[in-house]
């Protein structure tokens, strides 16, 4: 007959298992534990940046700004840009961040034909999922500009809509940093959401120097879902204009902050395709 193990000894081996089993269990349900790559924003300074209207020709200088930061951000993508540039969307999955929707062809939603609103966002999804094998839960529709109609096709789609806290008017600001960082500087607070578009070469440039300093400044840069959490299908979250200054940011010294690559910032990417649906475009690149 075999000898069986010492009693004492296999006892203690089980409580031991068991103990390590609960810490585990307990400590993920209530949130103590986390990826190594997850900030808790209840406990931290925390703002999602987000860049709209890509994949584009600049996207990939951001993303290796984002990875040499140790930043995560959200990309809302236009749905035919991704299908025609399904590898760059790709990338931007592989390098750890978020992606979400931004319609299919960046239609003025509120102004469309009603029946046209579920495919502008579930072909875009399609598109995403397909390029990149995540499908989206977030959405933001194109110029900020949505409706109950909207929401509730969403909601049939399980999504949920973010606009943002903060606008720095990157497109308008394309010759003029100084312009979009002061907006920054003096709008950003602990939780913002920030509006931004990786079809300026100009915006790429901003945020290389800015991410200093929201560093300095004790932000952590996560992706949306990191900050909001779980978001109800059919909800909205944020607005489409600039609150009142927090003024949270204080400058830098200048040698802190990383120079520019000496190269000229091309002319500003237009949304292309922009969409062909007559009379639907939304007027600008938000
Ligand atoms: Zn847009």
């Amino acid at each position: 007959m075999p000898k069986l193990p010492d009693s004492q000894a296999w006892r203690w081996t089980v409580i031991g298992v068991v103990a390590a089993v609960v810490v585990v269990v307990v400590g993920a349900l209530t949130g103590h534990i986390r990826r190594a790559d997850d900030v808790d924003c209840t406990r931290v300074k925390c703002v999602a940046l987000t860049f709209d209207d890509g994949p584009g020709p600049f996207t990939d200088r951001l993303l290796q700004i984002l990875k040499d930061n140790d930043a995560k951000a959200t990309f809302f993508l236009i749905g035919n840009k991704v299908a025609a540039n399904p590898d760059g969307a790709k990338r931007i999955v592989d390098a750890g961040m978020e992606v979400a929707n931004h319609t299919w062809e960046h239609a003025n939603m509120t102004t469309i034909p009603p029946e046209l609103i579920p495919s502008q966002l579930s072909k875009a999804n399609d598109a995403i999922k397909s390029a990149t094998g995540v499908t989206p839960t977030l959405y933001r529709p194109a110029g900020g500009l949505s409706n109950d109609a909207v929401r509730h096709a969403a909601k049939q789609l399980g999504m949920a809509e973010i606009l943002w806290d903060v606008i720095p008017f990157d497109w308008i600001n394309d010759s003029d940093l100084a312009a979009t960082t002061y907006m920054l500087k003096t709008q950003i607070r602990p939780g913002s959401v920030v509006l931004f578009h990786d079809t300026y070469s100009s915006t790429v440039d901003v945020v290389y120097q800015f991410i200093p300093v929201l560093k300095a400044n004790g932000y952590h840069l996560v992706t949306v879902s990191q900050l909001l959490g779980p978001r109800e299908p059919g909800s909205s979250y944020g607005g489409r204009e600039n609150g009142p200054p927090a003024n949270d940011i204080r400058d830098i010294p200048p040698a802190d902050i990383p120079t520019l690559p000496n190269t000229p910032s091309p002319k500003p990417m237009p949304n292309f395709p922009i969409t062909d649906i007559p009379g639907q475009n939304s007027g600008g690149p938000q």
